[in-house]
């Protein structure tokens, strides 16, 4: 890492702050487990071991290095840019998120820790964090809510047959906000003997840096496959925006390349009408929500609003301080794209390219279909697939086919 003055890749601070963004909003009790987690991870991250560990793992159990894939109909039918889809469908358990639980649970285990929570809203979380606590012998514990277990039925069984255990929140909303209430909950009560995967690059200071570091292997991988296919850096990056990780990790290794424009496509669920969407750059304001300051979609009063998307991995109320903080400095720039927009480009990215994409990764498709004919046809932009679409294919039947379909 650059010590550099002028760079982006040295954030957050010592106390976690991105700017004025991020911070440790926690109550007292979770302090010093923080600070624990914080200096373990340093310790971790220039640990050649633990280095060597973690990479041998993503080797050879969660399959990288992924491929960088030419779209090669999907461009010419859009006429402009040259489009690559970076693979993180391909990975173990079907999305990126796998990238940060194996992290994790190694950091838990260097703790001394035995027993894992995590909170999950579409699943894909609870199903990347139970699969590592199963190959390493680990309790877990996942909350979710209630609403997204009758959503999620598949990721829920899918969990279970991996021995964890699926708690359901039944309180506000029942769904991703209130999982990760229940688990800050869980963790105050047991933190001793109990670590928390974050699933995001959301939460207390260290998480957004350790989720982000986690993953910043898909831009690390991006950036070498690029320079090797067309022997120049991409024009744009684009990716979805939920809590930010997989974003964050595609964008973090490009932040000193000047020439290089990053887009993240937030979810517009069904316009910009307060409760109907999730973009909090369109729709949001400065607040603190789950122990960081960051964007975040609040009323006049400051209580924090509804939020709807078509992806349940989108469909949350704030955003990574990070991207906040290089949202601020222009570094990277935020769209949305509308449920919408998200399915045609689902639909679209499947017939041409034979990938059927997460609802979550249609939505930065969705503005790639936008953004690409607009553009000369030397010009390249790398696309984020954080995931592959298999969990979303029934809910999608019954918008695109119908409600009398039978999956
Ligand atoms: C969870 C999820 C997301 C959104 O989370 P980020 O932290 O913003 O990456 C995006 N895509 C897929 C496939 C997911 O499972």
């Amino acid at each position: 890492m650059s010590t550099s003055t002028n760079t982006l890749l040295t954030q957050p601070d010592a106390n976690g702050h991105f700017g004025t963004y991020g911070g440790m909003f926690v109550p007292e009790t979770l302090m010093a487990a923080l600070t624990e987690l914080t200096e373990e991870y340093l310790r971790a991250k220039s640990d050649p071991d633990f280095q060597g560990e973690l990479a041998r793992l993503l080797r050879e159990y969660v399959g990288r290095p992924t491929p960088l894939t030419f779209a090669e109909r999907w461009t010419e039918h859009l006429g402009g840019a040259r489009i690559y889809l970076k693979r993180e469908d391909l990975l173990h358990t079907g999305a990126h998120k796998i990238n940060n639980a194996l992290g994790q649970i190694l950091l838990a285990k260097r703790l001394g820790k035995n027993r894992i929570i995590a909170e999950t809203g579409a699943g894909q979380h609870g199903v990347a964090t139970a699969t590592v606590c199963a190959k390493f012998g680990f309790e877990c514990t996942v909350y979710m809510g209630k609403v997204d277990m009758e959503r999620q039925a598949l990721n829920v069984a899918r969990m279970k047959f991996l021995g964890a255990k699926v708690v359901p929140v039944t309180a506000g909303q029942a769904t991703l906000k209130e999982a990760v209430n229940e688990a800050m909950r869980d963790w105050v009560t047991n933190v001793r003997g109990t670590h928390y995967i974050l699933g995001s690059a959301l939460g207390s200071h260290p998480f957004p840096m350790i989720v982000r570091d986690f993953h910043r292997v898909i831009g690390e991988e991006a950036r070498r496959q690029i320079l090797e296919r067309e022997e120049r850096l991409p024009d744009v990056l684009v990716a979805c925006v939920g809590g930010g990780s997989n974003s964050i990790g595609l964008f973090h290794p490009f932040l000193d390349d000047k020439e290089v424009r990053m887009i993240g496509v937030e979810a517009g669920g069904e316009g910009i009408v307060h409760g109907r969407h999730a973009a909090r750059f369109a729709g949001g304001k400065l607040g603190v929500l789950q122990g960081t300051k960051t964007w975040l979609l609040a009323d006049a009063d400051g209580q924090i609003e509804l939020t709807h998307s078509v992806s349940a991995g989108l469909d949350y109320p704030a955003i990574g301080p990070e991207h906040a903080y290089l949202h601020d400095l222009g570094r990277t720039e935020y769209v949305y794209a509308t449920d919408d927009e998200a399915l045609d480009a689902f639909q679209e990215v499947s017939r041409m390219e034979g990938i059927i994409p997460a609802l979550e990764s249609s939505h930065a498709f969705a503005h790639v279909k936008k953004l690409a004919p607009t553009m000369a046809k030397d010009a390249i932009i790398i696309a984020g697939c954080s995931g592959r679409g298999d969990k979303d294919v029934a809910q999608a039947a019954r918008i695109v086919f119908g409600e009398e379909f039978v999956g």
